[in-house]
């Protein structure tokens, strides 16, 4: 054959493979149909390995698509077994890496490995290489030659546009992934939401109370079975208008409720109201408290409207029984919040004063009561009201019937509870008005009484006044005789005249004393609270009494302290006591006759701020069942006696604020002492001695 000819028909052969080979290079896409990049990068690697005779493919991706890995080298079986020479992939792999680092444009034609040459054709994977590169070596000393370089770039642009494809089927496998991923999510987030729902209707189903709920528009759309049985209403019923509920609700209730309802609906606020609802059971209507709440969700948009109705018939009974009875019960009743404020008067406290509930709710308390007597009720009430303690006043009410005021007790206790906080005070008020002038009238009483001992005591001691004052006034006769019968002598006896005269004045001066004294004791002086001293008063009594005590033979002994204080104290009505012992005690012994009639008087202190007196006599005492009446007034053993000294003197004694006790002693007789503080608080002229005593008509 001539070498032309040869020449052609091997040029024939070759552009011959070189189609079949163009013809396997297009066809690889139909492989790669299923878009696995793994795939793509194995058959693409195998195919040129094979078609080439290549020692070696490389294929290098930027980042891994899909399963594929970022490295993949395939080197020839053949060369591996005919040159063992041959470096290892991996060797391979790491030259190339180090070549491949730099600009595309500079990398070499021929790469030495271990000392063997390799020619290498390098193309990239995307338009600037963005998916990666691909190497192709041989040991061949022509490769490459030009139809395979054509056929290397179109197989890498191939593979490129497979690897584009596939890259962007995974990113559209990662998006609907996520997609699935979020749907089913959600999925579950609401069938959590309505399994929450299905629960609270659950919920709404077994309260013990008729329920139910209604959308935004307050359109029903669930009751609850108690609703249902209540009211006998059917369910569709129900569901079937916005308002066909409301036919439950008692007829003169109805308009009140369904304004109500709409409002708290239109206003998003709910409501609380009480309402009358019909039993279908036995058609009475019992009160129930209707209370709608709106249901939002997390960003508080207005989801629907969940509304109960709880029976509070019985509750209303009792509030109404309790209403009965502190509206029955025959006292002045009120209550006040735990500040203060009144919020509730019976009606009994409303007739009595005339004013209305509105008028003294709060703090309109103080109409009721005299403007002398507010601030002082106004004072105890804020001290009431901030430490709890009770609340008690004596003031003036006024009572509307007679236009006048009364005195009435108002009292208050505040209700704990179990922390001790107040929870509301409950008051009385109680009209003292007719006690309180029986009390007066008794006090006047008693003066009177006090009076009348006075009179009777003076007429007692009439006798010994007459010897007392008889004496001098003997005296005064003797020596003004005496003194005429000097100066008619002749000569006359001038300065024996002049003696006599003034024993005569001496005389005169001493009786005018001793009525002085009766004076002070028996004068209708009023009383007179004063600073006094106990011993001066006792011995003037004893001066008094000396020579009434002598006649009965009594032995007087006083034992009087020194270092008595000064007491505050009434004067003449103390020395009226003491009189009236010492004559109780002459009394008791006028018929002792087997041993000394000793009478004992003694002061002393007692105590650091109180003084004691007290009259010991060896009488005949008395028996132990007298002495619980031995005070009471009109109780005599006596047949002239009048049966009041010692209930007046005890009065007296404790209007001082003291205690006047008898008991008896170890030996004969007994001990009569008080005792009393020397400056009692809150003692005055009134306080002793009542202010409205009438004027005493005959003189003492
Ligand atoms: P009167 O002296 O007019 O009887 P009183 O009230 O002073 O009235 O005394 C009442 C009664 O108390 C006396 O009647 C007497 O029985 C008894 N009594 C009073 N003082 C004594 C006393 N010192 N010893 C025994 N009994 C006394």
């Amino acid at each position: 054959m001539p070498a032309q000819v040869e020449n052609f028909a091997e040029e024939i052969k070759r552009l011959r493979r070189c189609n079949s080979d163009l013809v396997s290079i297009l066809a690889l896409p139909a492989m790669w149909s299923s878009g696995d990049p793994l795939q793509i990068v194995h058959t693409l690697v195998d195919a040129l390995l094979g078609m080439f005779g290549l020692d070696f493919v490389y294929v290098r991706l930027t980042e891994s698509v899909g399963n594929a890995p970022i490295e993949t080298i395939r080197v020839a079986s053949t060369a591996k077994e005919l040159r063992k020479t041959l470096p290892r992939p991996q060797e391979i792999s790491e030259a190339l890496n180090r070549s491949l680092a730099h600009n595309p444009q500079k990398w070499p034609a021929r790469i030495t490995i271990d000392g063997e040459d390799i020619s290498t054709v390098a193309l990239r994977l995307g338009l600037n290489g963005e998916i990666g590169v691909l190497v192709a070596g041989s040991q061949r000393v022509d490769f490459p030659d030009q139809t395979e370089k054509l056929l290397l770039s179109v197989a890498a642009n191939q593979a490129a546009i497979g690897l584009q494809g596939s890259r962007l089927l995974s990113q559209q496998k990662e998006v609907a992934i996520e997609l699935d991923e979020r749907v089913s999510q959600r999925t579950a987030e609401l069938a959590a939401a309505n399994a929450e729902l299905q629960l609270q209707v659950g919920l709404l189903q077994q309260i013990p109370v008729a329920a139910w709920t209604t959308k935004s528009d307050g359109r029903p759309d669930f009751v609850n079975q108690n609703w249902l049985e209540y009211t006998g209403q059917q369910l569709d019923y129900v569901l079937s208008g916005p308002e066909a509920w409301m036919t439950a609700v008692h007829p003169d209730d109805r308009e009140r409720i369904s304004r109500a309802f709409w409002e708290g609906i239109r206003s998003g606020q709910g409501f609380t109201t009480e309402a009358r609802f019909r039993r279908a059971r036995d058609g009475t209507y019992r009160w129930h408290l209707n209370r709608v709440v709106a249901l939002c969700d997390a960003e508080g948009n207005l989801l629907r409207f969940v509304g109960t109705a709880t029976d509070i018939e019985d509750l209303k009974q009792s509030q109404e029984n309790l209403r009965q009875m502190t509206e029955t019960i025959p006292e002045m009743l009120w209550s006040a919040s735990p500040e203060g404020a009144i919020d509730y008067c019976n009606t009994r406290l409303l007739d009595f004063t005339g004013f209305s509930a509105e008028e003294v709710m709060g703090d309109g308390w103080t109409k009721l009561i005299h403007p002398d007597d507010i601030e002082q009720a106004a004072r105890a009430w804020m001290c009431s009201v901030t430490t709890g303690s009770p609340y008690r006043v004596e003031v003036r009410t006024f009572h509307a019937s007679d236009r006048t005021y009364r005195w009435c007790v108002t009292n208050a206790r505040p209700l704990l509870d179990q922390q001790g906080r107040i929870l509301k005070w409950h008051g009385t008020v109680v009209d003292m008005h007719d006690w309180k002038q029986a009390q007066e009238e008794l006090r006047i009483t008693q003066a009177n009484l006090a009076r009348v001992m006075r009179v009777s005591t003076m007429g007692e001691l009439t006798a010994s006044i007459a010897h007392e004052v008889n004496q001098p006034l003997s005296g005064i006769i003797t020596n003004a005789s005496t003194s005429l019968r000097m100066l008619a002598a002749d000569p006359p006896n001038i300065e024996g005249a002049r003696e006599t005269a003034r024993r005569t004045i001496r005389d005169a001066n001493r009786a005018s004393e001793v009525i002085t004294r009766l004076r002070g004791l028996f004068a209708k002086k009023s009383a007179t609270v004063q600073s006094m001293d106990l011993n001066e008063a006792t011995q003037e009594v004893i001066a008094l009494s000396l020579t009434e005590l002598q006649k009965n033979r009594v032995m007087l002994r006083a034992e009087l302290a020194n270092d008595l204080p000064l007491i505050t104290g009434d004067r003449v009505q103390l020395q009226q006591v003491i009189l009236n012992l010492l004559r109780n005690a002459s009394d008791a012994m006028s018929s002792v006759d087997d041993r000394p009639r000793d009478l004992l008087i003694r002061t002393e202190p007692d105590n650091n701020d109180r003084i004691r007196l007290s009259v010991t006599d060896v009488g005949l005492g008395f028996e132990p069942q007298a002495a619980a009446r031995l005070f009471e007034p009109f109780y005599t053993t006596k047949n002239e006696g009048m049966g009041i000294g010692l209930s007046v003197s005890r009065s007296i004694i404790e209007r001082h604020y003291g205690h006047l006790s008898a008991s008896p002693n170890n030996g004969p007789g007994v001990t009569f002492s008080f005792s009393i503080p020397c400056k009692p608080e809150g003692l005055t002229s009134d306080s002793v001695f009542p202010s409205q005593v009438p004027p005493e008509s005959d003189a003492a």
